[in-house]
């Protein structure tokens, strides 16, 4: 086993840099094989609803008590919330020092469609989370109302009568083991899916990239300076103190759910391997990661808060905008809920930036300004979403006096 996924990592390592290359000078043969990227995607996707819906249940109900479903629910929001304010703090300090947006030329931006009916308010996103229907929200893949519906349904399988509790845990219990299979099964195929959506993008991007670097390299360092402090930093420190393991060794073990994260920006697509990594490689019981995982690859994105922080105040340093620290405070409490709001998809933070301008009346079209470097931050700040929620777990499953491999 453990033979088996040293040579995943490798295998997606050779295949990310085989397929940057392969973009960059095969241009026009990449649809040889950008089809590999999309049959991969699919598989992910079509796995991940079932795999929430029995993951986040059998998780809920093998907590067995109301609780330790309390006390395993709040330690995991405190951590989401603390390290999702710590990632946005890092990242308003580093846009306060470094300025990126000063002096900078408006005349770039693009043109952004349908960003008004995009935009959410805050209180959406709490009204959301609730579904009027459950099987329109699997339809339409609205993973927040899915993990309320489940936790709900989980926790309910505990209160009803011994006969049918049995019944319905085995019954999701033996369908999560089904879709854990599959998920292993699907996960072989990784280094073939990130060969074509990798290859497939750098020839999408290719001929621009050097523009963009050129007039958004000072932003797009700020966000990457601030995420890597964030992810080798702040985050290692709490794994190290709070939670008395290895960080780095943890780091070792998660190779392959972040290359995956780094490759789709996706953190939902990325859980079945995220799952895999924090149970099998780092010992993190399937109790914990069956519950915090989920709700982390659509609750936690730390890496998505700190960039909607950066990004929101390098708009208004281009529009010549002075925030208050008042209204610097509302940009991060924003950029918190805005981050529990994206979906785990490519691309999902930027829309939910129009959040926090709308919060402090700066322009949406402000959003087009940043466009075009989006999607390659994304794959940065994915993977830190994906590094925060493994910590978590790895906290969490101290703090409950689990005994891990790192
Ligand atoms: N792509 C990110 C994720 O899936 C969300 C975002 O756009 O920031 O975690």
């Amino acid at each position: 086993m453990q033979l088996l996924k040293i040579k995943l990592h490798w295998q997606i390592l050779i295949a990310l840099i085989f397929s940057v290359l392969f973009g960059y000078y095969f241009q026009e043969q990449v649809h040889w094989v950008s089809w590999m990227g999309d049959i991969f995607l699919r598989a992910l996707k079509m796995i991940i609803i079932p795999l929430i819906l029995s993951s986040i249940i059998s998780g809920v109900t093998s907590m067995g008590s109301s609780k330790n479903l309390g006390r395993l629910g709040l330690k995991t929001i405190s951590y989401y919330i603390t390290t999702s304010l710590l990632a946005i703090v890092t990242g308003l300090i580093l846009v306060n020092l470094v300025k990126p947006g000063i002096g900078v030329d408006l005349g770039f931006a693009s043109e952004v469609d349908g960003l008004v009916e995009q935009t959410g308010s805050v209180k959406d996103i709490f009204v959301r989370m609730i579904p009027e229907n459950i099987i329109q929200a699997m339809v339409e893949g609205n993973i927040l109302s899915i993990i309320f519906f489940s936790i709900l349904f989980g926790y309910f399988i505990t209160r009803v009568k011994t006969s049918y509790k049995e019944k319905l845990t085995n019954f999701f219990d033996a369908i999560f083991e089904v879709m854990m299979k599959l998920t292993m099964f699907i996960i072989r195929f990784t280094p073939l899916g990130i060969f074509g959506i990798v290859s497939k993008e750098v020839a999408k991007n290719s001929d621009q990239l050097l523009s963009i670097a050129g007039s958004m390299g000072l932003y797009m360092l700020t966000v990457i300076l601030a995420l890597s402090i964030h992810a080798f930093i702040t985050l290692p420190t709490l794994v190290k103190t709070v939670g008395k393991a290895k960080p780095f060794m943890h780091l070792k073990n998660m190779v392959s759910p972040l290359l995956t994260a780094f490759s789709t920006s996706s953190s939902s697509a990325t859980l079945p391997l995220t799952i895999d990594a924090v149970e099998n490689n780092s010992g993190v019981s399937n109790k914990i990661t069956s519950f915090t995982l989920p709700l982390g690859a659509t609750i936690n994105m730390d890496g998505t808060a700190l960039y909607e922080c950066v990004a929101a105040m390098f708009i208004a340093q281009v529009y010549g905008v002075d925030l208050s620290i008042t209204e610097q405070a509302l940009v991060v409490i924003t950029a918190l809920l805005a981050s529990i709001g994206a979906a785990g998809i490519p691309m999902a933070g930027l829309v939910m930036i129009t959040v926090i301008l709308s919060a402090v009346h700066l322009p949406l079209e402000g959003v087009g300004l940043i466009l075009a470097v989006d999607r390659i931050l994304d794959m940065y700040r994915t993977s830190v979403n994906v590094w925060s929620d493994s910590c978590g777990a790895v906290i969490i499953a101290k703090s409950e006096g689990e005994k891990l491999s790192v």
